[in-house]
């Protein structure tokens, strides 16, 4: 139990109400990796399949982290380049 904290840190004082919400929406931050906003699936809430068509409109496709059903839990560019691999691979299959 030594190695666990030992005080707060931030915010420096007991913070309530207003101040505490305007702490977290201060804080609050993307960390740059907006990802899962179109997720792929085979349910009603997919917005595309998987062959990334879009669910509901003709000869739309879409390859890139918007579609990852779930944000993987490292940094994204490496798994974007990954659905951009997979895209071409069906696009070729299919052409
Ligand atoms: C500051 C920052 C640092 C990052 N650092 C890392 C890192 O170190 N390692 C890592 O793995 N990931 C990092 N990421 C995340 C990574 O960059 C993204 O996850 C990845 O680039 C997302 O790829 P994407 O294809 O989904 O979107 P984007 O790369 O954003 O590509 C979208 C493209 O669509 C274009 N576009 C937008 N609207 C239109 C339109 N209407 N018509 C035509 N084109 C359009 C844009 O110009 C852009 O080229 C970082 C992101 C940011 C912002």
């Amino acid at each position: 139990m030594s190695s666990q904290p030992k005080r707060e840190v931030a915010p420096a004082r007991k913070l309530a109400g207003t101040e505490m919400n305007d702490l977290i929406r201060n804080g609050a931050t993307t960390y740059f990796h907006e990802s899962g906003t179109c997720r792929m699936g085979k349910d009603s809430l997919a917005v595309v399949d998987p062959s990334l068509r879009v669910n509901g409109i003709r000869k739309l496709r879409i390859a890139d982290s918007s579609i990852m059903p779930r944000i993987v839990s490292v940094a994204t560019m490496a798994t974007c380049v990954l659905i951009g691999e997979r895209m071409a691979e069906i696009l070729k299959a299919e052409a």
